[in-house]
């Protein structure tokens, strides 16, 4: 019996993480749609939607053009986030607000405008796009941490929610990954080499995450294979969060 080919939406999916996921459900098989600031560079067969996930009315259109033109949809790729460094001192209430709006309440509403879709699936799932950081004291990271804390607290409470319709709802847990994210903040840095060696050697495995492992991961939590895991976390992140190495 032929089987159904998968429909797939990944926000932020036109770099990095969640470009090489949409590549890698495509390569399955996957129809997939990203909405993403950025449509515009999105390859083919990837459809590229423009969508801003900070805008509710900007994130209800794309999610309506990308299931007419899948067809329906099965899985759902909340990835889009951005970054912000500093404490909680450094940072003024609208930048909280903006990262916020897009890495916790941009999942919120791509969900929210996915869940009836969602529903005429008999292979729905969701996942999440988190942090180490959710899960881990690191300095510097508190607007971020507290972002990624927040997506990864909904990751469990929405699998708790839609669990008896029949939506998996999992979320990955990514160490630093080389993306242009990393090189964005590298630019950043006095020093990017050892600012890049200093990222590297934080990662118990001695090297930065790469992208595709990532998807790899995401692809596994939103396949049918995956279809007794909801509400898990699963981390790909070389260790930094559950590993402490005796020091030399
Ligand atoms: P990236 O900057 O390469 O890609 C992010 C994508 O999100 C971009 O295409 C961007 O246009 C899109 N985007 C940003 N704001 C958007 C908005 N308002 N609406 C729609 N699209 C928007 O970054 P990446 O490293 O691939 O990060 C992807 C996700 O992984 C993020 O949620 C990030 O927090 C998370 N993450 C990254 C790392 C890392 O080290 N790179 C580690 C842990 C988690």
């Amino acid at each position: 019996m032929a089987q159904q080919r998968l429909r797939a939406v990944v926000t932020g999916g036109a770099s990095g993480i969640g470009l090489a996921t949409a590549r890698l459900l495509s390569d399955g098989g996957a129809a997939v749609a990203v909405l993403d600031l950025h449509a515009g560079d999105v390859p083919a067969p990837l459809l590229g939607i423009r969508a801003d996930v900070a805008d509710d009315e900007s994130v209800r259109a794309a999610v309506r053009s990308a299931v007419d033109a899948l067809g329906g949809l099965d899985i759902l790729v909340n990835n889009a986030g951005i970054g912000a460094v500093g404490t909680v001192a450094d940072n003024p209430d609208d930048q909280w607000r903006r990262v916020l709006e897009v890495n916790l309440l941009g999942a919120v509403r791509t969900t929210r405008a996915a869940l009836p879709h969602l529903r005429g699936s008999r292979h729905a799932a969701i996942v999440n796009t988190c942090s180490f950081v959710a899960l881990t004291g690191v300095p510097g990271r508190a607007l971020y941490a507290a972002s990624k804390g927040a997506l990864h607290a909904l990751t469990l409470a929405m699998a708790a929610d839609h669990v008896t319709e029949g939506i998996r709802v999992n979320c990955v847990n990514p160490g630093t990954v080389d993306t242009p994210w990393v090189d964005r903040l590298l630019d950043r840095a006095d020093d990017p080499a050892a600012e890049r060696a200093r990222l590297r050697a934080r990662q118990p495995t001695g090297r930065l995450v790469t992208a595709d492992e990532v998807a790899a991961a995401i692809c596994y939590l939103a396949s049918p294979a995956a279809g007794s895991v909801t509400g898990t976390a699963l981390a790909v992140d070389g260790g930094i969060h559950g590993l402490r190495l005796p020091a030399d």
